[in-house]
C-alpha cells in the first residue's frame, strides 16, 4: 500500500467522515455525535488511509446498533501511560510512548464477548452471532485497518460490554519538535 503522509488535524478527518456518512446513519434512525477537541497538536498522516479507518469504524458502529441509539466520535490528546485498555491489549499498548491524538467511536450496540475482542483484528473474523450473518460483510475492515494504523507507529484496539455497545480506538503520535529536527 502506499501512503501520502503530511502535517494534518485529525479533526478534519472526523468532519469528512461524518459528511460522508450522514445519510447512512439517517437512514438506520441513529444519531452521530463528534465531539472534536479544539487546537489539538498536528499529527504526520495520510489523511486518506485515516478517513478509510474512520469510516470502517463508524460504518461497523452503524451496522451493529439499533435504531433510535447514538454514536459518539471524540478526538482528544492523550498520553501514552494514561490510556487504559482490556488486559488482551495491553502487549499493544505498552508499545506506545509520548503524546497521541486518540480518535475513539462509541456505539450503543449488540457489544463483543470479551474473549472475541483480540480476534476482530484477525483476517475474515465474523462473530458468531445471528446479527453479523446477516448484515455481512468481508471481514476484512479490521484487519486492513490495524495494517493502515501500524504504518502511523499507531495502534487500535476496543472495549465492549455485551449487549451495551463497543468502543473503537485509535492512536496516532503527535509531531514532536524532536521529530522535525531529525
Ligand atoms: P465486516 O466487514 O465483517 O464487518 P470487520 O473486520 O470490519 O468485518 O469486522 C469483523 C467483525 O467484528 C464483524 O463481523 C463483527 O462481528 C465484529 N464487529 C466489528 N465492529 C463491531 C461493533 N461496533 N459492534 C459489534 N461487533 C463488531
Amino acid at each position: 500500500m502506499d501512503y501520502h503522509f503530511k502535517d494534518m488535524d485529525i479533526n478534519s478527518v472526523i468532519e469528512d467522515v461524518k459528511n460522508a456518512l450522514s445519510v447512512l446513519v439517517k437512514d438506520k434512525g441513529l444519531t452521530l455525535i463528534t465531539k472534536e477537541s479544539e487546537e489539538l497538536p498536528k499529527i504526520n498522516a495520510d489523511s486518506q488511509r485515516l478517513e478509510q479507518v474512520l469510516t470502517n469504524l463508524v460504518s461497523n458502529a452503524v451496522k451493529f446498533t439499533p435504531e433510535g441509539k447514538s454514536i459518539v466520535v471524540k478526538s482528544e490528546l492523550v498520553n501514552a501511560k494514561d490510556l487504559k485498555c482490556e488486559d488482551c491489549f495491553a502487549p499493544i499498548l505498552d508499545k506506545l510512548e509520548g503524546e497521541y491524538i486518540l480518535v475513539s467511536v462509541k456505539d450503543e450496540g449488540i457489544g463483543i464477548a470479551k474473549e472475541n475482542l483480540l480476534h476482530v483484528f484477525d483476517k475474515f473474523a465474523q462473530i458468531e452471532n445471528s446479527l453479523s450473518r446477516k448484515v455481512g460483510g468481508s471481514g476484512l475492515g479490521l484487519p486492513i485497518a490495524k495494517q493502515l494504523i501500524e504504518a502511523h507507529k499507531g495502534a487500535i484496539w476496543c472495549n465492549s460490554e455485551e449487549g451495551q455497545g463497543t468502543t473503537f480506538y485509535f492512536a496516532i503520535p503527535v509531531v514532536t519538535e524532536l521529530q522535525v529536527i531529525k
